[in-house]
Order: C-alpha cells, then sequence, then structure tokens
C-alpha cells in the first residue's frame, strides 16, 4: 500500500457520501450551483487558493506544495467534470435522483474523486516539489465549460502555465469493476454537427414539372455522404457521417419548398476535422445546383479530437500497474467515437485521459452504457480514482 492509496481508502466513506449527495440533485449545463457549494464545502478549511467562475459555475484551486525543488517547480492540472443529464433516472438506487435529470455520465464520481486527489495531495504537500492545478468544470455535456475555463485562465491558475494535464472518466460497461482502459495518441473523436437545408419550391404532387422538389434532392445528398466518407477519405483515418433526422413535407400530395437533413460527423485526425465542413458543403451545394436548387449548410464544430501524449499516458498507465495490478490495465486496440471538452486542455498541455469501469455486476458486457437512464455507477471505485489521481501528480512533480 502507498501513502495515496492508504489516504484513499480512509476517507472513501466520505467520497462516498459526497458523490451520493450530487447523485442525487444533478445540475445540466455551465451554471451547476449547487454542486459548485458542495465542492467548495468539501473544500473548506484546507490550505488551497480557490477561486470560481465569472461566466460559469467553476471552481478552481491551487495547492502549493512544500517540498524542496531542485530544478524549475512544475505545475500538474487535474481536470473534473461537474454536470449531469437530461434524462430520467430509471436505477431504482436509493440516492437516485427523482429532478427529471440524472448523474447518467458519472461526473458526480468524477468530482468525489477529485475531491478525494484534493485531501490526499493536501495531506502529501510536504512531498510535492511543485502545484496542483485542481479543475472542476461543468457543462461537459454542453455547452462545453473547458472552453471558458481556459479563456478565464484556468492553464495559467498556479501563477505559470501547467506543464501536464490528467483526468479520468467513469464507464457503466465494457469493462469488469475496477478495469482502466485507454490508448496512447488518439482516444476519442471529434464530434460536429451539421444542418443542410435544399430550398426548392413547393407545388403539387401531381404536377412535380411545375415545382422544384426538395426531397428527392436531399435523398441524393443522405447518399452521397456515405459515398463520399468512402472515396475521399482513408480507411486508416475514417470518418463516420450519419444524417439522424430527415424532414420534409406534411402530405402525399403536396410538394414541399425545402427538405432538411441533420447529420453528426465524427473525425478522429485535426486534419480531417479542418477539412470535413468545405467537402459536406461542396457535395450538398453541387448537388443541389446539378437540379436547379440552392442548399443552406450550417455547420457547428464540437469539441475536437482528444489525443493522448505518449509521455503523460505512459506515466498514467505505469501507475495504473503499479497501485492495481496489470490485470487492472486493458489497452483499447481503437479510438471511442464520443467526444470530450477536456480535448481543449490537451491542445494546450501535454495530457493523459483515462477511462474506468464502474459497473458493479458480472454482466458487465451487456449493461446499461453511459447516457442510459439505467446506467449503474458503484461508488467502490472512487478510492482508485482518487489515490490514482493523486499518485501520478505525485510522480510527475517528483520527476520534473
Ligand atoms: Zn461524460
Amino acid at each position: 500500500m502507498t501513502a495515496t492509496t492508504a489516504i484513499a481508502a480512509r476517507i472513501h466513506p466520505e467520497l462516498r457520501a459526497l458523490r451520493r449527495a450530487i447523485h442525487a440533485d444533478p445540475e445540466v449545463g455551465n451554471d451547476n450551483p449547487r454542486t459548485q457549494a458542495r465542492i467548495l464545502e468539501a473544500l473548506a478549511g484546507l490550505d488551497l487558493e480557490v477561486t470560481t467562475g465569472t461566466s460559469l459555475s467553476s471552481v478552481v484551486a491551487v495547492l502549493r506544495g512544500t517540498a524542496e525543488s531542485t530544478g524549475p517547480r512544475s505545475v500538474v492540472l487535474l481536470r473534473g467534470d461537474m454536470d449531469g443529464l437530461p434524462v430520467v433516472e430509471a436505477t431504482g438506487q436509493e440516492f437516485a435522483s427523482a429532478t427529471g435529470t440524472m448523474h447518467a455520465c458519472g461526473h458526480d464520481l468524477h468530482v468525489a474523486g477529485l475531491i478525494g486527489a484534493v485531501r490526499i495531495l493536501h495531506e502529501l504537500r510536504h512531498q510535492l516539489p511543485g502545484d496542483v492545478v485542481f479543475m472542476f468544470q461543468p457543462g461537459e455535456e454542453g455547452p462545453g465549460g473547458a472552453g471558458p475555463m481556459i479563456a478565464e485562465g484556468v492553464l495559467d491558475a498556479a501563477g505559470r502555465r501547467a506543464d501536464a494535464a490528467y483526468a479520468l472518466h467513469v464507464v457503466s460497461s465494457q469493462h469488469p469493476l475496477g478495469v482502466w482502459s485507454g490508448r496512447p495518441g488518439v482516444l476519442m473523436a471529434a464530434a460536429d454537427q451539421c444542418y443542410i437545408t435544399v430550398r426548392g419550391r413547393g407545388g403539387h404532387g401531381s404536377q412535380p414539372h411545375f415545382a422544384q422538389d426538395p426531397v428527392p434532392v436531399a435523398c441524393e445528398i443522405a447518399i452521397a455522404l456515405q459515398t463520399m466518407v468512402t472515396r475521399q477519405f482513408s480507411a486508416f483515418d475514417p470518418v463516420v457521417v450519419t444524417v439522424g433526422k430527415i424532414a420534409a413535407g406534411s402530405k402525399e400530395n403536396i410538394i414541399p419548398d425545402d427538405a432538411r437533413l441533420d447529420l453528426t460527423v465524427r473525425t478522429f485526425s485535426d486534419a480531417n476535422h479542418e477539412v470535413i465542413p468545405e467537402r459536406i458543403g461542396r457535395l450538398a451545394h453541387g448537388i443541389a445546383e446539378a437540379h436547379g436548387m440552392t442548399a443552406d449548410v450550417d455547420y457547428l464544430r464540437g469539441y475536437p479530437v482528444t489525443v493522448n501524449d505518449p509521455v503523460e499516458y505512459g506515466l498514467l498507465t505505469d501507475t495504473v500497474t503499479d497501485l492495481f495490478g496489470a490485470d487492472r490495465y486493458a489497452e483499447q486496440p481503437f479510438p471511442e467515437a464520443g467526444a470530450e471538452d477536456f480535448s481543449l486542455v490537451a491542445q494546450q498541455l501535454p495530457s493523459a485521459f483515462i477511462f474506468v469501469s464502474a459497473y458493479p455486476g458480472d454482466d458487465w458486457a451487456s449493461a446499461a452504457s453511459n447516457h442510459s437512464a439505467r446506467a449503474l455507477f458503484d461508488d467502490d471505485v472512487l478510492a482508485d480514482c482518487a489515490a490514482l489521481l493523486a499518485e501520478v501528480t505525485l510522480r510527475r512533480l517528483q520527476r520534473a
């Protein structure tokens, strides 16, 4: 047992109680005042520099290590997201939310785990030859809290730029309880939205030659998007385009004025993320024009690709296997197609992000996934989450 795991085991009941209080009272988006108040209460009395956000209900705490350092004093940033989802909880747990919102992505465990890391590192601050920034972030599920926190200076909260950043995410399926997973390099996709409206001219369904029917044109675009994906992008750097919604018309004998396609677009490299809006626009405009119509293309960029720095990720997984054993780590062969706004931190700092399974049963392979109303997260993993974040910080600062 290390000092970090010993303290984690001791404070585990308090972390569990905090997690359950947050779980019962989720907040959505960038305004999470009750969660913020719980974080501030948990930090009260510790020797920290605490600030709160101005444009969102974030909390930033800076811990100053008191160990002598031989070289320059490094700064490590640890991030935990705070927000829930507009999901009606159906887990039946005794501390289930009854508010119509749910911590269905486990961010309640991220808050409690990060509070645990604060407590451990605060107790061990005489061993820290550097400083730690704790980033409690709302709005990961949208509209995005990492961007505003970076704009408000979180990366420089210690008075100088952080040297490395780490974060974790619990999952409610895919692996047995307590197994960590991830990969160096690209870990998660960039996720964008695109709305295409084909502008035609409505008319009588019996006389299409007197109208401009946008419906077959929209269908042609939907098919052509899949041809674009396979013919214009490498099979080794894939792109996912899904037309999740098509909307047009009101009745079988009326040609509508316009037809709309709603798309989600996932890319796994900055290069593809860069070019894909232009490719989709060219295709939609070109097909509409070929039929004498026009198309409006509204492209909304979401979070960028999440990339694990190989060196920082190596330190993180070495710490996992040292603390918990090699059988508790499973390297993923492929990235996830989900997205994370920790990617904005990872664009600025060498960073590492890792998943941990928090599903309590043996049927983890078929268990409800994150964002499900039935997703289950066992708070037994909280001590390990806190210990890992604290231990990797200790090692990173002592190495620098
Ligand atoms: Zn999440």
